[in-house]
């Protein structure tokens, strides 16, 4: 068994990944992989919320996201990779923990707030307004230690830690208070300037993106609005374009340039948008070419996520046991 400490950690399956999920979370995923003990989660259960309607989506995204997992360099030797239904007992814990959250948690979390609003009312079901409280089942299940996520995810990750309070006082002391880790990036800007990147938005750069499909969304990105010349002063400060330079130029003394240019109306867009493309086709390059292989041994695919969802159903039942023990709804028939 290993002594190093936990992360927990997901993604749902709702499309290929982007540029926002390696800067706020798969890269810090990476540099925790050899000194944590690692569960990446595919969150289908969470994705069904807004897309019951949709199970091919998920089921190709299941694909696409573990695809993309292993082309950015995750180790299913080191780490491992769970589909969440796979071990019900996320349900069942998502369950038992809901009668020691009051409403007020969720109804009070911005980031739900925020995802509720834009989602049709058919789309607003009961499972999506409970997504938050399924988030710290997933991360109370394994016992993690650490939850690398996005800024977006913070306030599930504080939800956790009210939740393990509550429930260690009302039952037993059996779970930790874990902590939150925020990406480099914490909330990279969408291409049309919305202030966050996201699958279900389709304002996204995936890792997956030919060149010329990385030059195009490029080219049409959003940047300031009110520059209509290259001559014309604009605004570095919210322009996703320097965001994304900051993010994956590895040239600082140029973007440094570039920016000094802007502010000063000495660049066009053009130019700046092009070095960018240039920029993010060379990070993608080798993402691209390891995908091209797992997508040529789907074998592959499968038993990276086989193996991990194994091992987290040991550890999944070993807490339930604790955790009934803890409620004492474990042993009714032997106190009659
Ligand atoms: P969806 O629109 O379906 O919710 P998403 O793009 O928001 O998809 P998630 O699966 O919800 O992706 O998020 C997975 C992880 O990636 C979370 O830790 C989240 O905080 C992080 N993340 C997602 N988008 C961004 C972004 N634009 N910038 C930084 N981190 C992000
Ligand atoms: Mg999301």
């Amino acid at each position: 068994m290993s002594n190093k400490k936990r992360i927990l950690t997901g993604i749902r399956p709702t499309g290929a990944l982007h540029l926002g999920h390696y800067a706020g979370a798969l890269e810090t995923w990476l540099e925790f992989q050899d000194s944590y003990e690692c569960f990446f989660l595919i969150a289908d259960y969470q994705a069904l919320g807004d897309n019951f309607d949709d199970i091919d989506k998920i089921t190709d995204s299941v694909k696409q996201v573990t695809i993309d997992w292993l082309s950015v360099g995750l180790d299913p030797s080191k780490s491992n990779f769970v589909i969440q239904s796979y071990v019900p007992e996320h349900a069942e814990l998502t369950m038992l923990l809901s009668f020691v959250t009051p409403l007020g948690m969720l109804e009070r979390n911005p980031t739900l707030k925020g995802e509720l609003d834009q989602l049709s009312i058919e789309k607003r079901t009961v499972g999506f307004f409970n997504y938050p409280m399924s988030q710290v089942a997933d991360i109370l299940l394994p016992r993690a230690d650490l939850v690398p996520v996005g800024e977006d995810q913070a306030p599930h990750i504080e939800m956790t830690r009210e939740v393990v309070r509550k429930f260690n006082r009302i039952f037993e002391p059996i779970f930790k208070e874990p902590d939150t880790k925020i990406g480099r990036v914490p909330r990279l800007k969408g291409i049309d300037g919305n202030n966050k990147m996201s699958k279900s938005k389709g304002n996204v750069i995936e890792l997956r993106f030919s060149e010329e499909q990385v030059n195009k969304a490029v080219m049409s990105m959003y940047t300031d609005p009110k520059r209509l010349k290259a001559t014309d002063p604009g605004t570095v400060e919210g322009n996703p374009l320097f965001q994304y330079h900051d993010a994956f130029n590895p040239d600082k003394e140029k973007v440094d340039d570039f920016k000094k240019r802007y502010r000063e109306g000495k660049v066009g867009d053009v130019e700046v948008k092009k070095d960018l493309a240039e920029s993010l086709n060379n990070f993608l390059s080798p993402i691209r070419e390891k995908r091209e292989y797992y997508e040529n041994n789907p074998k592959e695919v499968e038993d990276a996520l086989m193996s991990g969802t194994s091992k987290a159903r040991e550890i999944a039942s070993e807490t339930m046991k604790m955790v009934r023990a803890a409620m004492k709804i474990d042993s009714y028939t032997s106190k009659w």
